[in-house]
This record gives structure tokens, sequence and C-alpha cells, in this order.
């Protein structure tokens, strides 16, 4: 049973159906990337997975059990921001603990779980300082910290480092990258930029108008594009 299932899930705004029904299975583990150009419906299906919108038919099953109705906060899954949204007035170690207090867990856990990430994160020198302290790839590694706490059935992340210059996004995919093999967590991480998918995914999901157009391996995608819009997109010879 794969972490994420996803049986004919559909999403319509204003009776504009944005995805019209899709299927899909995210295996434990997979780092999941959805790739698509702009208002293909990426952000809209992980805002599905995630509970941020109401599914308008289908069912999404986590770890097995329906979580089609669940409100974000029951599906123990964790959405990783950009980093700007972090709080600007608080400390690193008060950002990544602010999950689990306002969970109502207890000092002395907090305090092992924020040290936890940040040892994992290379933050540990860093907490007492506050955002505005910090490099770019310092505070999205805060961002990241605050989803670990939490130790979600998966991670999920919207275009997360399409703030970033071109060369920090470089080192960022690969300290997630390094991330996901640390953890050997499920992640889904939605993006527009084709390199980003092809050297970062397990399996990459092609989007074109809220429509999977394929499923496979970067190389797989690579080799055998299913048709002439995955072939364009990917820029694989077909
Ligand atoms: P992507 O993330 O791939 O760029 P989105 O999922 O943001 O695409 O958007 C897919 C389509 O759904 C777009 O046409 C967008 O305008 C529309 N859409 C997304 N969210 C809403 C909303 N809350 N209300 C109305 N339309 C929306
Ligand atoms: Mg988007």
């Amino acid at each position: 049973m794969g972490a994420i299932a996803l049986q004919g899930v559909k999403k319509s705004f204003g009776g504009v159906a944005v995805i019209p029904g899709v299927d899909l299975e995210i295996e434990n583990g997979e780092f999941v990337v959805f790739v698509g150009p702009s208002g293909c419906g990426k952000s809209t299906l992980l805002r599905l997975i995630a509970g941020l919108e109401d599914a308008s038919g289908g069912m999404i099953r986590i770890n097995g059990k329906d979580a089609t109705a669940l409100p974000p906060a029951r599906r123990g899954l964790a959405m990783v921001f950009q980093s700007y949204a972090l709080y600007p007035h608080m400390s690193v170690y008060r950002n990544i603990a602010f999950p689990l207090k306002m969970a109502g867990v207890d000092k002395a856990e907090i305090d092992r779980k924020v040290r936890g990430a940040a040892a994992t994160l290379n933050l540990t020198d860093y907490l007492d300082r506050r955002p505005g302290q910090l490099s770019g790839g310092q505070r999205q590694r805060v961002a990241i910290g605050r989803a670990i706490v939490r130790e979600p059935a998966a991670f999920l992340f919207d275009e997360p480092l399409s703030n970033l210059d071109a060369a920090l996004r470089v080192s960022m995919r690969l300290e997630i990258s390094e991330l996901h093999q640390k953890l050997g967590a499920t992640m889904v991480y939605v993006t527009h930029d084709q390199v980003e998918a092809m050297t970062m995914a397990d399996k990459i999901v092609v989007l074109n108008r809220g429509a999977i157009e394929q499923v496979g391996s970067p190389l797989e995608l690579y080799r055998s594009p299913a048709n002439l819009f995955v072939a364009a997109f990917i820029g694989s010879p077909k």
C-alpha cells in the first residue's frame, strides 16, 4: 500500500474542472515530482493532498486510510512553504518549535526535536538568530525544520526554491535530495523546472491541463516519452 493514493480525484472552481480526475500512487519513501507548465494544476493537486482544498470528487488515502474529508492538521503531512513564511520576530529555535508548541507538546520533547532537526539541517549554530540574520538557504532550511519536527507521513513542497537565485537553487536542490536520503521520507515536490524534476525525482508526474500525461522515472520519461507534450517538456528526442 502506497503512502498516498489518489483515486478519481477532481477539483472544480466555479464550474471549471481544473483537475478533471487523477489516479496516482505514491509509494512510501519515494521522491515524487509534479511537473508541468504554469497553470496546469500542480499546486491545486498538492493542496488537495494537503487538505488545503476540498476535492470535488474522488478519494485520497494516506497510509491506507481514507483522508478525503480530514482537515489538513489531521492528515499527518507537512507542507513546506517558501522561506518567507517564517515569523521574522521569532528566533530560529522558536520558528522550528512553533508547530509543536501549537500541538501542546511538552517542553523537553520540543527541545529534543528542535535540536534533532537543527542537527540534521546544520542549523545548530543558528538557533538564536532571527530569520533576517540568515542567508536565503539557511532560511529555507528553517522552513524545512519546521516540517521535520512534526515527523510527517510525507513532506509536500510547492516550488520551494523559486525565490532563490540560480546558484542557491542548485545547492538547495542537492540539500533537499540529501535530506530525502537521510530521512527516507516520502516527498512530493512541485516545480515547473524540468531540470529540477529530472535531477531530483524517483518518479516524475507530468501534468497538462489538470491531467496526468505520463508517470515514470526520469530515465523512462527521457527514453520513452508517451507523447509529444512529454517529449517537448522533458526535452527528449521524440
Ligand atoms: P500551477 O500550480 O500548475 O501553476 P494551479 O494549480 O495554481 O497551477 O492552477 C491551476 C488552475 O486552477 C489555473 O487555471 C488557476 O487559475 C486555477 N485556480 C487555482 N486556484 C484557484 C482558485 N482558488 N479559484 C479559482 N481558480 C483557481
Ligand atoms: Mg503553482
